[in-house]
């Protein structure tokens, strides 16, 4: 590290050391306080997890570190400010919890912050922009104390939110991580292989998380360093809300006993929005899920969801395997 990113490590570290002391012990924190108790985030995981909140009062980061007479390019060029029509700085992050993002090796990188009061046109989540020490590519959220759950569990459960990875770990599920609100990249797969040969993805059980997870099987095809397993969580909860409304315990059954394959997640994500009754959509899916089968190498695999489709769709096992005769004759 050069000396500028070793002020900015050090700026990130009294940040979130701030932030997690206005949560925890100050009138300004009462109110998110009360919110991270409602999330059921109790004092252990916002102390392990380092959670904080950044006040709505006036430029409290700006004024905090002002007084401490940091080079002003530094505080300019951190991500933490923005920065006024006078050339002054203010606070980027305001009303927010604070979730701060670790490198590898458990030094505050960036911060995300959730929102505590929605307001028109300010997202959710707000993210640190990329800076020296920060690219969001590189980072996947708690991957700083997975990395050794991970080896210990032989796999590694990919989460879409934060607060989806803090719930697991309350249920003892130590080995999720999280992207940075983006698609998983090659970079993070590349961390995640010095670990495991075993991603799990739980992504939420909504449209849309099924919908990236569609995206992990396709970036993931055939990529031999991988084994891929799918957890759909039910009526569209994500990880977080399931552990809040069917607690710790079946969440872990869920994520042991209710993995499937990448292509028998695909097989059912391939029926999401047909109707089966009407006999062209019946063929139209047959057609997909059958193509999906030529990708299937080994026999026995193929042959069960074979059998599964037959049934399912009351179609003669024979007349699947001699379309799927054809499909592979094509392939090839
Ligand atoms: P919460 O439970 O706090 O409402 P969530 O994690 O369920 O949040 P989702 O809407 O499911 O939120 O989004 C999943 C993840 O995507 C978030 O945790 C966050 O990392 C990221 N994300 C969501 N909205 C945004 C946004 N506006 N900008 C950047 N990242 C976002
Ligand atoms: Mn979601
Ligand atoms: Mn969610
Ligand atoms: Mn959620």
């Amino acid at each position: 590290l050069n000396s500028q990113q070793k002020q900015l490590r050090q700026l990130y570290q009294d940040a979130a050391a701030l932030f997690h002391h206005i949560l925890l012990n100050t009138k300004l924190g009462e109110q998110a306080l009360t919110y991270t108790q409602q999330r059921q985030l109790t004092p252990t995981l916002l102390d392990t997890f380092d959670i904080g909140y950044a006040p709505e009062e006036n430029n409290l980061l700006t004024r905090f570190f002002a007084e401490k007479k940091l080079d002003f390019n530094l505080l300019r060029h951190s991500g933490l400010f923005l920065e006024n029509n006078d050339g002054t700085l203010r606070d980027r992050f305001v009303d927010r919890v604070m979730f701060p993002i670790k490198d590898a090796q458990g030094n505050v990188i960036a911060f995300s912050g959730r929102a505590l009061t929605k307001r028109e046109g300010q997202p959710k989540y707000l993210n640190s922009p990329e800076t020296e020490l920060f690219n969001k590519r590189n980072v996947l959220f708690n991957f700083d104390v997975a990395k050794t759950e991970i080896r210990k569990a032989k796999q590694a459960i990919l989460f879409e939110g934060f607060m989806d990875v803090i719930a697991a770990y309350r249920a003892g599920i130590t080995y999720g991580v999280a992207s940075m609100g983006t698609s998983l990249t090659n970079e993070q797969l590349y961390l995640l292989q010095r670990s495991t040969d075993h991603l799990v993805v739980c992504y939420d059980g909504d449209t849309p998380g099924m919908k990236a997870t569609d995206r992990v099987i396709t970036l993931l095809h055939d990529d031999p360093r991988f084994q891929l397993s799918i957890v759909t969580l039910p009526e569209q909860l994500d990880p977080d809300e399931y552990v809040n409304k069917y607690g710790e315990q079946r969440f872990r059954d869920v994520i042991g006993g209710g993995m499937e394959t990448a292509v028998g997640f695909r097989l059912r994500y391939l029926k999401q929005g047909r109707n089966l009754d009407n006999e062209q959509e019946k063929l139209t899916y047959i057609d997909a899920a059958l193509h999906e089968l030529v990708n299937v190498s080994s026999a026995v695999e193929r042959d069960i969801y074979l059998n599964r489709l037959s049934e399912s769709l009351q179609v003669t096992y024979e007349a699947l395997v001699t379309q799927l005769q054809d499909y592979l004759v094509d392939a090839t």
